[in-house]
């Protein structure tokens, strides 16, 4: 067989020699972890694959429906793939969810009444959750409706406080939210056994509290999901891991009849639930993209890995740091100057398979506090299961970066991302 010369391909996309031999330094270590990260993707391939067995997934429900959408058998079909593989009661899946922020917005807002609180065990929540809640003003939020807030951090380890949980927990306490990745917060990832024991505490004290958990970014990254550990709910998005970078857009709620009932009611209308809502032709997508979700979301962590170890490796402060097991797909890196941040998205744009030759800006962002830079040359705009990296322009100019479709691809978008740093001044040695 012929020498595969990677090297010469390498530079003619870009990679200098140098740049790539420092990345091939790093991956030399990582063998093992990547082959553990391969098991826990056969193990979840089978998982989606039996629940598409007992569901038995044929051709017609790939069919486009419009219009109400009643009597959608593949909808109805996939919301029960979806509820089989995390272990759910039932499931709501659906395109006309816009978002994991529309998705978390309707977990919470149906699920909660006036006069009731709010949560969260973890700290602060994701950016955008503040309007939903009303911590900062919003329209529509859950204040205006009467719904109160309350929050307990971490402590300064990461764990959870317990005593300041118990503390926070009162008469009108209904729902405890739980968000599972970092978000663009810089405290650690909870893994799926952690989760597992607040709901076991926050059920000790009551059991009628709902637990929902912000699963964005974790679906597939272990063989187990929040729902296998106790949770009510579990919500995220289809543009991100279990979408498989096929949905075009699209959220989900997976958890007990009662709770996703309340959602389908609060996401159609009183009266109709989920008995509405055509797929307009997106099942297909669906149900290719669930399929492939394990391994896609295989492919973008062993790519969080390999920017930790690479960065970690060039002196960078990375979370988690490179040897840390690791629960979601992102990956945080401090670039400590704006223009180091400007670089990092302009490589990962560089290398994308769509808009490649753009140069990201930092923009205000509906939602964000601070300007944001998002590199993204994405097939499903805005897809971070799709190659992608992101940082809100303040101090330590942390880039967040996530995605990649297949691994090679994240691993030449991690080596452009070095290349573009280099180019802008930055020493190897
Ligand atoms: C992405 C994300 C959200 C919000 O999802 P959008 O699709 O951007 O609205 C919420 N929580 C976490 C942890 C996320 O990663």
């Amino acid at each position: 067989m012929s020498e595969i010369c990677l090297t010469e391909m390498y530079r003619d996309c870009g990679i200098s020699d140098e740049v790539l031999r420092r990345g091939e330094e790093v991956l030399k270590k990582l063998e093992s972890r990547f082959a553990r990260i391969d098991q826990i993707a056969e193990y979840n391939q089978l998982k989606v694959l039996k629940a598409m067995h007992k569901n038995r997934v044929d051709a017609t429900h790939f069919a486009a429906t419009t219009g109400y959408g009643y009597n959608d058998d593949g909808r109805d079909t996939l919301e029960r793939v979806y509820a089989d593989t995390f272990h759910t009661e039932d499931a709501l899946v659906r395109s006309q969810i816009t978002c994991g922020t529309h998705a978390l917005n309707l977990a919470l807002a149906a699920n909660l009444r006036p006069g009731d609180e709010l949560l969260s065990p973890v700290g602060k929540p994701y950016d955008t959750l503040e309007e939903v809640i009303g911590i900062r003003p919003s329209m529509g939020s859950l204040a205006e409706y009467g719904v109160t807030y309350a929050q307990v951090d971490l402590l300064p380890d990461g764990s959870f406080d317990y005593d300041g949980i118990r503390a926070a927990i009162n008469e009108r306490t209904k729902l405890v939210t739980i968000q599972r990745s970092k978000g663009y917060a810089s405290r650690p990832t909870l893994s799926v056994e952690q989760i597992g024991e607040l709901i076991a505490f926050v059920k000790s004290i009551r059991k009628d509290i709902i637990c929902m958990v912000d699963n964005c970014y974790g679906e597939f990254v272990e063989t187990i999901e929040p729902s296998d550990l106790g949770a009510d709910m579990i919500v995220g998005s289809l543009i991100k891991n279990p979408g498989g970078g096929l949905a075009p857009a699209g959220g989900y709620i997976c958890g007990t009849h009662e709770c996703v009932e309340q959602v389908a009611h609060r996401l159609t209308s009183p009266g109709l639930g989920r008995e509405v809502g055509a797929n307009l032709g997106t099942n297909p997508a669906f149900y290719q993209g669930f399929f492939l979700a394990p391994t896609v979301t295989a492919g973008a962590e062993k790519g969080a890995i390999f920017a930790a170890s690479l960065y970690e490796s060039l002196g960078f402060r990375v979370h988690p740091t490179a040897d840390t097991p690791r629960y979601d797909i992102i990956q945080a890196i401090d670039l400590d100057t704006p223009e180091r941040l400007k670089a990092f998205c302009l490589g990962i744009q560089a290398a994308a398979p769509v808009d490649s030759y753009v140069t990201p800006e930092p923009w205000a962002m509906p939602g964000y506090d601070d300007e944001v830079i998002m590199a993204a040359g994405a097939f499903i705009q805005g897809a971070s299961i799709e190659l992608s990296a992101d940082g809100p322009l303040r101090p330590p100019y942390t880039v967040f970066f996530q995605g990649g479709i297949t691994w090679y691809h994240a691993k030449y978008g991690i080596l452009m991302s070095l290349q573009k740093l280099v180019d802008a001044g930055f020493s190897l040695c």
